[in-house]
């Protein structure tokens, strides 16, 4: 994009997913990354870029600078601690109030804010009806969906869904990241409001620059050593026991399974480790499974580079981010036949997709690609090609960055209309 004089400046809300915090743990998946890379992302194309979250530790530093022209901004709402998603809701007055102030601090009004999952999609819509800001909304997750699938409904369920309709029918757009999560919106959520399809992306130069055998070597991994690899949180509804069942199916020598991803003692994540492991100890897998821990910048990469198979057992993804950074790595993936999994995997071409929850289906896929590895070479390099075809942060943002510049032209409503 090219801009003369000032940057235009752009507000990015994610009021419990803070694009600053390390990922992996409790709670910290999709969302941080997405609002991160895309922030940093959109500075590179030219905007000015202010992301805003809840400040969730009284240590946090209030402002973090990513370059010049991007950062994050912790907002106090409620006490300075971690406080689970679902009882959030109650402090989002206090983040909108300070969220004003800080744009009195400033002296600059936002003209366009970037909402993220449900709870921010209220703090936009409210600022919509104080100060007359344009709303652009991602989901993230529908709660229409997600309660399809948990036995215990939560009781801020009725809010959740109420704020989702709301919002799909009144921001000026809305981002579905794959057409499957589109279709979603329509069936579950509202026949009403505007919505573009914009993928979420993957950083092609971070992933997919080192080889196999070179990376088994940094990490210590045989050579010889069949590696199934799961990343990604430590939540039931990721379906990590399927992936363990699964490998407790295969018959392969040298056989080794990954399970990647952080956890707290005592948190919910932290429970669903030891059930996990638990599972593990049952199954007599425990001299061949590895628990990394969380994985960050410096090992990430090299992870998914010397897998042999990433499995995304997800009971449900509306995208899912680790499926197309395995791919980028070169790496195919094995992943539930649901959501934007069935975007971003291409059976038979880039992976294979299997029902979830269904053991016998994974194992009986990643057998497949474990006894072929023409084959798994093959779907790895085509995989690679899909990335960066179609799901680059750079494309990403060019792409939510022409949206923000059609959503601006049209010229905003008077404040006195929009408050009557
Ligand atoms: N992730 C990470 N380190 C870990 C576990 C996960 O960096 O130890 C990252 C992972 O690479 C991906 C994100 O967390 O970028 C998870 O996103 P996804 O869309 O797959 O799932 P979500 O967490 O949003 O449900």
């Amino acid at each position: 994009m090219a801009i003369s004089g000032e940057r235009p400046r752009i507000a990015l809300i994610s009021v419990h997913g803070d694009p600053a915090i390390e990922i992996g743990k409790e709670e910290a998946g999709g969302q941080n990354v997405y609002v991160r890379q895309v922030g940093e992302a959109l500075s590179r194309q030219g905007w000015q870029v202010d992301m805003f979250t809840r400040r969730s530790t009284a240590d946090q530093l209030e402002i973090v600078q990513h370059n010049p022209h991007c950062r994050t901004i912790r907002l106090t709402a409620g006490p300075k601690e971690f406080i689970p998603r679902d009882d959030l809701f109650g402090y989002l007055p206090e983040f909108v109030q300070n969220f004003q102030q800080f744009q009195t601090d400033l002296g600059v009004e936002y003209p366009l804010v970037h909402t993220n999952y449900w709870l921010s999609s209220w703090v936009g819509m409210t600022l919509k009806k104080l100060q007359g800001s344009k709303q652009i909304h991602t989901y993230h997750s529908l709660g229409a969906v997600k309660y399809q699938s948990v036995s215990a409904i939560p009781m801020i369920a009725k809010t959740r869904l109420a704020t989702e309709k709301q919002c799909l029918e009144t921001a000026e757009r809305i981002v579905a990241t794959s057409p499957q999560e589109q279709e979603h919106m329509r069936s579950l959520v509202s026949q009403h409001g505007n919505i573009d399809i914009i993928p979420c992306g993957t950083d092609i130069k971070r992933f997919g620059q080192i080889s196999r055998a070179e990376a088994r070597e940094v990490l210590g991994l045989n050579q010889d050593d069949k590696i199934v690899l799961y990343v990604g949180r430590f939540d039931r509804r990721k379906g990590i026991e399927t992936a363990v069942r699964a490998v407790g199916r295969l018959q392969h020598e040298n056989l080794k399974l990954i399970i990647g991803g952080g956890s707290r003692p005592g948190q919910s994540d932290g429970m669903e480790r030891d059930r996990i492991e638990g599972i593990v100890n049952e199954l007599g897998l425990q001299d061949i499974t590895l628990f990394p821990g969380r994985l960050g910048l410096e090992n990430l990469h090299l992870y998914y580079a010397a897998a042999d198979v990433s499995v995304v057992p997800s009971h449900y993804e509306p995208f899912g981010l680790v499926a197309i950074e395995a791919m980028a790595s070169g790496t195919p993936v094995v992943a539930s036949d649901v959501g934007g999994l069935q975007f971003t995997v291409i059976p038979e071409e880039t992976g294979l997709l299997a029902p979830p929850k269904d053991d016998a289906a994974f194992a009986q896929a990643i057998d497949r690609i474990l006894s072929d590895s023409a084959y798994r070479y093959q779907l790895g390099r085509a995989g690679r090609d899909r990335v960066e075809a179609m799901f680059s942060w750079d494309g990403v943002a060019s792409q939510l960055g022409k949206l923000y510049q059609q959503v601006l032209s049209v010229p905003t409503v008077e404040r006195s209309a929009v408050s009557a």
